[in-house]
């Protein structure tokens, strides 16, 4: 077993020897939030067909050359076709076909004129000046070709692209089966929300946050509830959970404390202890195992130290789990803007967010910045990196950080 390795030890030591989960194929809208799980190649042209993008007339570019508003170009009418259908007749020169927007472009046309330039008597259209060579006019394949690989595999399947799935006529998605996350809690002080707090007990917040942070990550929790700090109880309820999960996670119990049993309780179980505590601040204390091929993690039980070291950690493994193409967090760099007091003797990732400020990346602390305070992983959209060795932060300085899963938008 290793001990104290940098963040960077333990992630690779996780990520190594993940095999992918299996494939099925998904009903189109079923498959939204889902990893794409094969490359999705066009089988055609999209659009199918040359078309119209306005209200217009469509026309030969040749026949307009000499047109101006003193001798204008008189074409006739030769029908007229909505959204929907496809021309009877061709278009000849001195002839025209008026097109509502998404006709297809009448065979011999290379060009269409809005409605509103041309002047219409009768039969005939009459225009005042030439055309450029093929305007107003989508081509077929203009938005995506046949053969082109419109989306890889690895990536989550979004709104925008089952509305392009869909405009190809593809009518179920291959995407890769959810990944199931053990979930336990451990502590004697731990009660059940709904459940009068007795005195000295604490309600179980962490069974919610990694359930609540599985659920948003597109990946399916596996509640195994709360149990007391007995290395058998735990020991059984791991068990238990790894018959159906295929990552396990536990909170609380894996510091040096009397109460600290998850160590024991993955040795009951003849798990191969990979690692115990990783040099960062909060939640150093992380334990990493492996059982029957599947990793078991156990975090800190302070809320904080629990959901950071999650994300930090343990949301890259899922990720790659789950088949995600990217898994690992980008980096950004930002000015501070407030200090930060404390020296940091151990690396230390701070809770902030990235704001634009007058065209500025500026990192705001996002609460007080203890083990225990979960308020400040609301706002909080990017983990300051703070190098071992560090002295107090001055507001200007400059940061780098990891910009985490939860980050939706930069302030603007
Ligand atoms: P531990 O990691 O077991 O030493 O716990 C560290 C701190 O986190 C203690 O103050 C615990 O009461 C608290 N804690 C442990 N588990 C949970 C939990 N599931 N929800 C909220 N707080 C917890
Ligand atoms: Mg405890």
């Amino acid at each position: 077993m290793k001990q104290n390795i940098s963040l960077e030890e333990a992630q690779e030591m996780l990520l190594a020897n993940i095999t992918l989960p299996e494939e099925r194929q998904l009903p189109l809208i079923d498959a939204l939030g889902k990893i794409l799980s094969q490359d999705i190649v066009s089988q055609q042209n999209i659009p199918f067909f040359d078309r119209s993008p306005v209200d217009g007339y469509a026309l030969l570019t040749s026949d307009t050359v000499t047109a101006t508003s003193s001798q204008p170009v008189r074409l006739k009418v030769l029908e007229e076709i909505p959204a929907g259908y496809v021309a009877e007749n061709k278009v000849t020169p001195g002839t025209t076909i008026k097109v509502m927007t998404g006709a297809p472009l009448p065979v011999g046309a290379d060009v269409v004129v809005k409605y509103e330039e041309v002047d219409r008597q009768g039969d005939f259209v009459f225009l005042s000046k030439p055309l450029k060579f093929q305007e107003n006019v989508v081509y077929a394949g203009e938005d995506v070709k046949q053969g082109e690989v419109v989306a890889k595999k690895g990536i989550v399947v979004s709104p925008a692209l089952v509305g392009l799935l869909a405009g190809m006529g593809i009518a179920s998605v291959p995407v890769y089966h959810p990944v199931k996350v053990g979930i336990l809690s451990t502590g004697d002080e731990l009660m059940s929300i709904g459940e009068a707090l007795r005195p000295g007990k604490i309600y179980d917040s962490n069974r919610y946050t990694l359930q609540a942070r599985c659920l948003a990550l597109g990946l399916e929790p596996v509640m195994m509830g709360t149990v007391m700090d007995r290395k058998e109880q735990v020991a059984d309820r791991i068990r238990e959970g790894l018959k159906q999960a295929d990552v396990f996670i536990t909170t609380g119990g894996v510091s040096v404390g009397d109460y600290d049993v998850i160590q024991d309780a993955l040795k009951e179980i003849d798990a191969e202890i990979l690692f115990w505590k990783v040099d960062i601040k909060p939640g150093s204390p992380i334990l990493a195992a492996m059982k029957d091929q599947k990793i078991i993690i156990g975090l800190s039980g302070n809320p904080v130290a629990a959901l950071l070291t999650f994300d930090l950690l343990v949301v890259p493994l899922l990720k790659k789990m789950m088949g995600r193409e990217k898994y690992l967090y980008s980096k950004i760099q930002g000015t501070m803007r407030d200090g930060f007091k404390k020296s940091s003797e151990k690396r230390r990732f701070l809770r902030a967010r990235l704001m634009l400020e007058d065209g500025n990346t500026l990192v705001k602390l996002t609460g007080i910045q203890n083990n225990s305070a979960l308020k400040s992983m609301m706002e909080c959209n990017i983990f300051v990196d703070v190098p071992a060795g560090s002295g107090p932060l001055k507001p200007g300085d400059i940061v780098s950080a990891h910009v985490m899963g939860n980050i939706d938008y930069i302030d603007a």
